[in-house]
């Protein structure tokens, strides 16, 4: 008996060593009650209750939970943990508050924890998935992350760009086929934007061809950075899955797309106000030029005017991309308040493309992008009604990541400290 008893009390050991962190791998049971809850795609319920369970979302319903809720929200509105489809992660300022570059002394673990900073005020902001369209290092962080080492949203990362304007068809297949054998979840390639073009440029056609159907053959999406008409519409001629930007794009184009079902991401403000904000930290680096300032002012009432539209083109799915860089990361909810207040989408829409629509672009929807059974326990909560006040989504109370509390009120199980 005496080898039992030790080898109870040696379980015993391993159970109090073990249990805390198997409680960190699987979550358990937990409840959530607010004022309301969207969806994801057009359902609002009042006085909801979730259940979440094992970090999945176990059930959906109205009215209070039995007993107290583990996360009592009050006048808060449960959303789907939002998405971001085109942000920049590994942009960052250095120490020395400038945009960094491979050049400025900083070390690589420096520029990691940079990195792992940005993707950690993301999730903070609520977004529980990016889009990282990409730099090499992404792949660690986008590991660290999934493997629960380090807190961040779920990244998919393009792990670089390709910009090659010269290069041959079977060059940009090769450097597809090299992306993707360092675990890009998606390929980011440039259109050559010559604001010069009257029309599709054959050449540039076939290169995008080249690279979408590479990507595709390996199953992989295609996003495209266009700003120009001409590059657009080849980048949609070639079967690429998403268009990026946009700014100069026809609403002909804009109609090809839709009937092609091409995704479009355009950006509405915070990409242009953070580098007003942030000049200082650009100005005088690679393209930022006094010029390109000019140009990025210019072009604020044209990018609304894309977003306009965008959204009145039917049948068009218009994605939420933010494409947050050095000193945006955190603010991406951003772009949902100029959507509504400066394009005039209706606050329910907008947070569809950032939610169940942003999903379904990724391939995700079956895992991510609405609140209902069975899906991954992504919420977040704002406080009070974004439906009513769209600004709403800059105040987030609540995130939770894979059933996991990243963002709190106390909990309603936990006993305050005793003051005495
Ligand atoms: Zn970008």
């Amino acid at each position: 008996m005496r080898a039992t008893a030790r080898a109870a009390v040696a379980i015993g050991l391993l159970l109090a060593v073990l249990a805390p962190r198997a409680a960190a791998q699987a979550p358990g049971r937990v409840t959530i009650h607010a004022a309301r809850l969207f969806d994801g795609r057009g359902a609002v319920i009042r006085d909801a209750t979730v259940v979440v369970e094992g970090g999945k979302i176990a059930a959906v319903r109205r009215g209070p939970p039995r007993g107290a809720a583990d996360y009592e929200l009050g006048d808060a509105t449960l959303l789907p943990g939002l998405i971001d489809a085109h942000v920049h992660l590994a942009w960052h300022l250095n120490g020395g508050g400038r945009l960094h570059t491979p050049d400025d002394g900083e070390t690589p673990g420096e520029a990691f924890a940079a990195m792992a900073a940005n993707a950690l005020a993301t999730l903070r902001a609520g977004f529980t998935t990016v889009q990282s369209v990409g730099s090499p290092e992404e792949v660690a962080l986008r590991d660290s992350i999934a493997a629960g080492r380090i807190p961040g949203p779920r990244v998919l990362t393009s792990t670089g760009q390709i910009i090659a304007p010269e290069a041959s068809p079977e060059r940009l297949r090769r450097m597809v086929r090299a992306l993707a054998a360092r675990g890009a979840d998606v390929i980011k390639a440039f259109g050559w934007d010559d604001p010069r073009a009257a029309g599709v440029n054959a050449a540039e056609l076939e290169r995008l061809r080249a690279i979408c159907s590479e990507a595709a053959s390996l199953h992989l999406r295609t996003l495209v950075h266009a700003h120009t008409d001409a590059s657009a519409r080849a980048a949609v001629l070639a079967g690429c899955t998403q268009v990026e930007h946009g700014l100069f794009v026809a609403d002909a184009t804009l109609e090809l797309m839709a009937r092609r079902h091409v995704w479009f991401d355009p950006q509405c403000s915070l990409v242009f106000t953070n580098y007003r904000e942030h000049r200082a930290a650009y100005e005088g680096i690679g393209g930022y030029s006094a010029e390109t300032f000019d140009w990025f002012e210019r072009n604020v009432p044209v990018a609304r005017e894309t977003v306009r539209r965008a959204l009145r083109t039917p049948g068009l799915r218009v994605v939420y991309g933010t494409d947050a860089v050095a000193g945006a990361h955190g603010r991406n909810a951003e772009d949902l308040v100029c959507r509504v207040q400066q394009a005039g989408q209706a606050p329910m829409n907008a947070l569809a493309s950032a939610t169940a629509l942003a999903a379904e672009s990724l391939g995700l929807a079956d895992r991510i992008g609405r609140i209902a059974p069975g899906l991954d326990a992504d919420l977040v909560a704002v406080e009070g009604d974004p439906l009513r006040d769209i600004t709403a989504v800059r105040r987030v109370v609540f995130v939770l990541k894979g059933g996991r509390a990243i963002v709190a009120p106390r909990a309603a199980r936990e006993t305050p400290a005793s003051s005495g």
